[in-house]
């Protein structure tokens, strides 16, 4: 593949001016912190997307990234990210299931301090550490591995986030929340009904679970 030419500014469909109206969308859809929104204005997504799907990128909608899988939707990776950022104090490590084309580490990566990234698939996570690493993010650490074990090797996390759907919670990644941290995972079967839960380690051994809205995430595989 001829490398791809980085215009991180964008023009026409990917400009300035579409991000803003997509921020505006976001905004109208009841994602209200500013921080996430200024995120999300200036992350380039048309360079993790397909080339060929870059006039979409700054649509509200889930692409494919190819293997079956798809970049999420901005307006689920803007509302995790403001969950996993309503706590007292902002988290500083930050580990996600589901590299897929980057998106979401690149926003979480402009918001903490470090972003750890496992995803399974091998060249979409050869292909996404390239990009990121073009594009200057040098806080966003990546692993191919089943990110259902989580990085033991670094927990404990100051947060954890899941984009892709386990049917049940795996134990490993309740296992490396520090005390106090956040589990943001979609959970249920696919095309069935996935829910959006919130799951607070409150002490060593007692975790607080918040439901939230309905969402459609491709499935975490073991
Ligand atoms: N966060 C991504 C979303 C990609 S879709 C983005 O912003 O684009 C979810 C990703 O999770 C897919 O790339 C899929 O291959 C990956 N995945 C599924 N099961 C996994 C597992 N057990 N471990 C690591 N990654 C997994």
């Amino acid at each position: 593949m001829l490398p791809r030419k980085l215009d991180v500014q964008g023009i026409g469909m990917t400009s300035q001016r579409t991000r803003n109206r997509l921020v505006a969308r976001l905004r109208e859809n009841g994602i209200c912190n500013e921080a996430v929104l200024a995120v999300i204005s200036k992350t380039p997504r048309h360079l993790l997307v397909d080339e060929a799907l870059a006039s979409r990128a700054y649509e509200d909608t889930a692409l494919p990234i190819g293997h079956g899988q798809t970049i999420s939707q901005p307006y689920i990776v803007a509302r995790m990210t403001e969950l996993l950022l309503a706590v007292e104090n902002p988290p500083r490590k930050v580990l996600e299931v589901g590299t897929g084309s980057g998106y979401q580490a690149a926003v979480l990566a402009s918001l903490v301090e470090t972003v750890f990234t496992v995803e399974r698939i091998e060249p979409l996570h050869r292909a996404t550490r390239e990009m990121l690493a073009a594009l200057g993010y040098d806080n966003i650490r990546t692993y191919l591995s089943d990110g259902s074990w989580g990085v033991a090797s670094e927990a404990p996390f100051d947060a954890i986030i899941a984009t892709a759907a386990p049917e049940t919670v795996p134990p490993a990644l309740l296992e490396q929340l520090a005390i106090g941290a956040k589990l943001i995972i979609p959970v249920g079967k696919q095309g069935g009904s996935q829910r959006l839960q919130v799951i607070t380690r409150t002490h060593q051994d007692t975790y607080a679970t918040v439901e939230h809205e309905a969402v459609q995430f491709v499935p975490m595989i073991k």
